[in-house]
């Protein structure tokens, strides 16, 4: 390999926070040294993963970034949510009706006639319902399977690679939000390609519990940990409104995992909005708010009970 490939090979260090630009110094939360870490040696992942917490509004990171390369080499081995069994079906599809029903409702049943985008969709799990319900979806993911439904078409690539004229009636980001370094690049692109009138739909595992409590880098592949008010500024930045947060427990398969589930709206005025700043005093205190939340001690107790 020549030294400029290996240069592009190489990760780098975020030395910002993605949601309010600080540039430190952030508060280190963990520090490698789990299994991982072989794992990652062997992709060319020289630096320790670290998580690390922006003091001055709360978003928690890891802020070493893989390269495209190490990129595919860890979601080869990890696999993209593309594996599907008939098992699964009955559930999936009860779930993804739940989900365009949620979604019509806060649109007050005036979804746009657009075809809907389920971004790093897998197979089409979360946008099954819309596909069911007669709207054609653009599943957009690195990685390609068998798509559920025939009115789905897929897109291999990331959001870059949507062309700008398309315009959506529901943007999708059900489980890939925790997986970028720039949420805020991603949910302003999602912005562009909605149509006015339009809504998005976040789903994010709730996770704090790993990098606060247990001090532990935790899942490879999440580089995000968000909390109600850090994804509410995220969504907030991008040019949402209306946005509406929830923290539920979901189950997938046997596994029961806590989750924030945000909708947000596309206003019908087209104009763009000028630049949010963030508020100075946002802090990270309401991270224990979150912590504190009724479903985490929930779930605590029935894992207990196992
Ligand atoms: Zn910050």
């Amino acid at each position: 390999m020549g030294y400029l490939a290996k240069m592009r090979a190489r990760s780098s260090v975020l030395v910002e926070c993605d949601l309010c630009g600080s540039r430190g110094p952030f508060f280190i939360l963990a520090t490698g040294g789990s299994s991982n870490d072989a794992f990652l040696e062997q992709i060319g992942v020289r630096e320790k993963p670290r998580t690390v917490l922006c003091k001055a509004c709360g978003w928690i990171f890891k802020p070493l970034v893989f390269s495209a390369d190490q990129l595919d080499q860890l979601y080869t081995a990890v696999g993209g949510g593309n594996t599907y069994s008939d098992v699964d079906r009955i559930h999936v599809a009860a779930k993804a009706e739940r989900l365009f029903l949620h979604i019509g409702r806060f649109l007050v049943n005036r979804i746009p006639l657009l075809p809907v985008l389920d971004i790093g969709g897998g197979v089409g799990q979360a946008s099954l319902g819309f596909a069911n319900n007669g709207y054609e979806v653009d599943v957009s993911d690195i990685v390609s399977g068998s798509l559920l439904h025939p009115r789905m078409h897929a897109h291999k690539g990331q959001i870059d690679s949507i062309p700008s004229s398309s315009q959506y009636g529901v943007v999708i980001l059900s489980h890939v939000l925790e997986h970028v370094w720039n949420p805020k690049k991603v949910l302003t692109r999602a912005y562009e390609l909605l149509a006015p009138g339009g809504a998005i739909y976040v789903e994010v595992p709730f996770e704090l519990v790993t990098p606060m409590l247990l001090r532990k880098t935790g899942d490879i592949a999440h580089v995000g940990y968000f909390a109600r008010r850090t994804l509410e500024l995220f969504l907030d930045y991008a040019g949402f409104s209306n946005v509406a947060i929830s923290l539920s427990l979901e189950s997938y398969g046997s596994r029961k995992v806590v989750v924030f589930k945000a909708l947000g709206r596309k206003d019908n005025m087209s104009h763009k909005r000028e630049i949010r700043t963030l508020p100075l005093h946002v802090g990270w205190l309401h991270l224990i708010y979150d912590l504190l939340s009724v479903q985490q001690i929930a779930l605590t107790v029935s894992s207990k009970l196992k």
